[in-house]
C-alpha cells in the first residue's frame, strides 16, 4: 500500500468521522500512535466502518506506535493491549518504536498519553533502557499475536544498523520525516538495501509545523505554493499536493498524509494516478535543504547534556 492517511493532530471531535470518511473514500491503511491521543477515537471511526459494512477488520492495515514512556520490557505489551482497546481491534498490522529514546514510565492512570516530559510540563527524565531491550520486547509482540510486523521510527543509519544486529525480527518499516527539504537520500538508499520498507511522513513539509506556529516552518517558501512545484501541478493538471506525494511514491516511498477535508483526501489517495517525468524528479532532487522541522529541540538539547 502506497498511500496511507496519517492521524497525528486528528482532532478527537472529529477523528472518528474523518476515519470514516477516509475509509469511505477508499482508504485502507491508518497511522495512529498513542502520542497522537487520538487511538480511541479513530477507533471509533474504525469500528462504525465496519459496522456498516463498508470493510472488514482485515482490509484495514492499522499502524500504532510505541511511545517512550513505555520502552522498558514489561510494559511494552500492557499499552499495547491498551491501544489495541482503543482501536477497537485484536492487532495491530504494524508496531513501531515511535522514537529511539527511551523516557522513565508515566503511568496511564497518572496522564495518558504522557508525552515528553515527567511531569507534563518540562522535566525530562530518560530511563536507563536500551533500544536492544526494547526491541526484544517487540518481537514478543509478534511471538504473542498482538501485532502482524514491527518497525521503526525516527531512527538514523547508526541506530538502524545496530538494530539489524540483533533483531530476531527485523523491522519491516521505517517510519521518518522526508519531503524535498529533506530528502534523506542515504538513509532511504540504505533501508531500501536491507529490504526496509521507508514510509515518508510530513511529506508536505513545512505546511505540518506552521500549524504548530513553528518558526522554522514559517520562515521558508512552503512547498505547496513554492514556483517549482506549483509550475508542475499546472503542467501536469494536479495540486501541489499531489505533485508532492507522486514524488516520494515514485522513490519508492510509502506515504501517510494526513487531511480532515474530503478533496484533499481524494486528492491525495490519487497521487499515484499519473508520472513525473525524470526531469522534473530531477528538478525536485535539487530542492533538498537538509531541513528537518520535527525535532523536539528542547528535549534533544537536554539529551546531548547527558
Ligand atoms: P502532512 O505532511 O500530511 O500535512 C498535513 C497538512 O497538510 C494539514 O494541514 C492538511 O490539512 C494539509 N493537507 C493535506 N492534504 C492536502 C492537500 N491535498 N492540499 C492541501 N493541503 C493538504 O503532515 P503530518 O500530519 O505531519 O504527517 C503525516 C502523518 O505522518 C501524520 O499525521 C502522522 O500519522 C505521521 N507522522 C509521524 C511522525 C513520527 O514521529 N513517526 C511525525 C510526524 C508525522
Amino acid at each position: 500500500m502506497r498511500v496511507g492517511m496519517g492521524t497525528w493532530k486528528l482532532d478527537t471531535a472529529t477523528a472518528a468521522d474523518d476515519i470514516y470518511n477516509a475509509i469511505k473514500a477508499g482508504y485502507r491503511l491508518f497511522d495512529g500512535a498513542c502520542d497522537y491521543g487520538n487511538e480511541k477515537e479513530c477507533g471509533d471511526g474504525v469500528a462504525r466502518a465496519i459496522n456498516d459494512g463498508l470493510v472488514r477488520r482485515d482490509d484495514l492495515f492499522i499502524v500504532s506506535k510505541l511511545w517512550q514512556t513505555f520502552h522498558a520490557r514489561d510494559k511494552v505489551e500492557p499499552v499495547c493491549r491498551r491501544q489495541l482497546a482503543d482501536w477497537q481491534v485484536d492487532y495491530f498490522d504494524l508496531f513501531l518504536v515511535h522514537f529511539p529514546v527511551s523516557l522513565e514510565y508515566v503511568d496511564p492512570s497518572v496522564r495518558y498519553p504522557p508525552g515528553w516530559f515527567y511531569d507534563g510540563e518540562a522535566d525530562i527524565r530518560v530511563a536507563n533502557v536500551t533500544n536492544q531491550e526494547t526491541w526484544a520486547a517487540m518481537e514478543g509482540l509478534v511471538d504473542a499475536g498482538l501485532v502482524r510486523a514491527i518497525g521503526v521510527s525516527n531512527y538514523q543509519a547508526q541506530t538502524l544498523y545496530d538494530t539489524l544486529r540483533y533483531a530476531r525480527i527485523r523491522p519491516a518499516t521505517l517510519q521518518v520525516e522526508l519531503h524535498p527539504y529533506l530528502q534523506q537520500k542515504e538513509l532511504v538508499r540504505l533501508a531500501h538495501a536491507e529490504g526496509i520498507v521507508v514510509t515518508a511522513y510530513s511529506s508536505l513539509g513545512p505546511a505540518s509545523f506552521v500549524e504548530l506556529d513553528m518558526d522554522r516552518a514559517k520562515s521558508v517558501t512552503p512547498l505547496m505554493g513554492h514556483p517549482v512545484i506549483n509550475a508542475m501541478a499546472d503542467k501536469y493538471a494536479k495540486s501541489p499536493a499531489q505533485i508532492l506525494l507522486r514524488w516520494s511514491t515514485q522513490r519508492g516511498l510509502a506515504v501517510i498524509p494526513r487531511a480532515s477535508e474530503p478533496e484533499f483526501m481524494a486528492q491525495n489517495l490519487a497521487c499515484t494516478s499519473f508520472q513525473l517525468d525524470q526531469a522534473d524528479m530531477d528538478r525536485i532532487a535539487k530542492m533538498d535543504l537538509g531541513l528537518k522541522f520535527n525535532q523536539p529541540t528542547n528535549v534533544l538539547l537536554v539529551l546531548e547534556h547527558l
